[in-house]
């Protein structure tokens, strides 16, 4: 294809900033760039006609970390970089409703609550002993304490199966969908330009500027961020950040719905929540880690059916015949270490990636901190 001179004029030329995806860290960037530098030309470039990552395909957990996972980090990592690492969420949660507002990401505080099956009867013990500890480390974050045991809410949300029930009343939900469209219309608003359909297969340095590689023809930007996360390495393929399936399904609108927040079970491995009277509920990336490895959006009967058959024994159990709506699957970025990898790559090429699955807690931050090179 033959890119037009107007085209080239008004389109392409004269990018100062080239960013590489439009999730909510490319997002978060470009709007950032454009308070620091209102006169640049910052140019979001997206291969989906849509942000088709994970950031329209999440659960809208406004999390920071259940008790196990905590102490399962706090036996792999010090102290101080645990305490960090919530702490960077925290605010990270502070960032995006900040920039935002509430009522833009429907954001709602609910709190959230992890469960404990009869097998898990030892993890809870465990996670028992150490709650108070767990609360007094948070407590400098929070200004309170962040768990309790409630175990009378087994009742009223209507669980089979579950033994106990962890609280923490700072956690809350957002609307995944309301949010990612809050976010284009703020950096649209700011004179980002957003560019759908343009897939990058490559960017090289050149000298004093990068040249970018789409299907057809190649363009050029004073500088480039690449923020498309599970699926950097297909342009920066010695990036340590692999991809990670996690499928999910919604219910239809459950009359009588008992159950209101975000959940966490089997130790995080599944996660579900109301959204108004309906359920979304994911995981079970652990029956098939290899299979899911991957940066494809197939969904495997596998996990399919473990979602089908916990839902109806665990999750609804008071509810016969609930139809499943809607089922999907979305990418993340992981790697050996739960560390986001931000920095510089060459001279005028920058990264933002691997952000697991806290990226609705930290995304906005990442993306600012990205900013902080320029
Ligand atoms: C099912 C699921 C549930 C999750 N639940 C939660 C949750 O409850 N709470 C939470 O905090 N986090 C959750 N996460 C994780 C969270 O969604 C991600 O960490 C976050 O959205 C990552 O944002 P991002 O901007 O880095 O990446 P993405 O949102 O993936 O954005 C990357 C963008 O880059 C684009 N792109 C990729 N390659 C190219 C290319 N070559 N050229 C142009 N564009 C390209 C993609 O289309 C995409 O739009 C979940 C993730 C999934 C998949």
């Amino acid at each position: 294809m033959h890119v037009s001179f107007w085209e080239q004029e008004s389109f392409y030329n004269d990018i100062d900033y080239a960013i590489i995806g439009s999730g909510i860290v490319g997002l978060s960037a470009a709007v950032e760039l454009k308070n620091k530098y209102p006169n640049a030309k910052v140019v979001v470039l997206e291969k989906g006609f849509l942000p088709s990552g994970a950031s329209t395909k999440n659960a809208g957990f406004a999390c920071f970390g259940s008790p196990t996972e905590i102490l399962d980090d706090l036996s792999s990592m010090s102290e101080a970089e645990v305490f960090a690492m919530v702490e960077k969420r925290w605010k990270g949660l502070l960032n995006l409703k900040a920039l935002l507002g509430e009522e833009n990401l429907g954001y709602e505080a609910l709190g959230s609550c992890e469960l404990f099956t009869k097998n898990d009867e030892q993890i809870y013990e465990e996670t028992i002993q150490q709650l108070d500890y767990l609360n007094q480390f948070l407590k400098p974050i929070f200004g309170a304490p962040v768990f309790e045991v409630k175990d009378e809410l087994i009742n009223e949300f209507g669980f089979d199966n579950i033994s106990h029930i962890i609280a923490n009343k700072f956690e809350g939900q957002i609307d995944t969908g309301k949010a990612l469209k809050s976010l284009l219309k703020l950096a649209k608003d700011k004179g980002v330009e957003v560019l759908n359909g343009v897939n990058v297969e490559a960017v090289n340095q050149k000298e004093n500027k990068v040249a970018i590689t789409l299907k057809e023809f190649e363009i050029e930007a004073a500088n480039v961020l690449v923020a498309t996360n599970g699926f950097a390495k297909q342009i920066l393929s010695d990036l340590n950040v692999e991809p990670a399936r996690a499928q999910v399904l919604i219910t239809e609108p459950i009359e009588g719905l008992k159950l209101k927040g975000t959940f966490h079970y089997e130790q995080g491995y599944y996660y579900f929540r109301n959204v108004g009277d309906r359920v979304l509920f994911g995981g079970g990336r652990n029956l098939a880690f290899k299979e899911e490895n991957t940066a494809e959006f197939g969904l495997t009967s596998t996990i399919q059916n473990k979602l089908d058959e916990l839902l109806k024994h665990v999750i609804l159990p008071y509810k016969k015949g609930v139809k499943v709506e809607l089922r999907w699957a979305g990418v993340m970025g992981v790697g050996d270490t739960k560390t986001t990898i931000v920095k510089q790559l060459d001279e005028n090429i920058y990264c933002a990636v691997r952000m697991g699955g806290m990226g609705v807690a930290i995304g906005s931050l990442i993306g600012k901190e990205a900013v902080e090179f320029f």
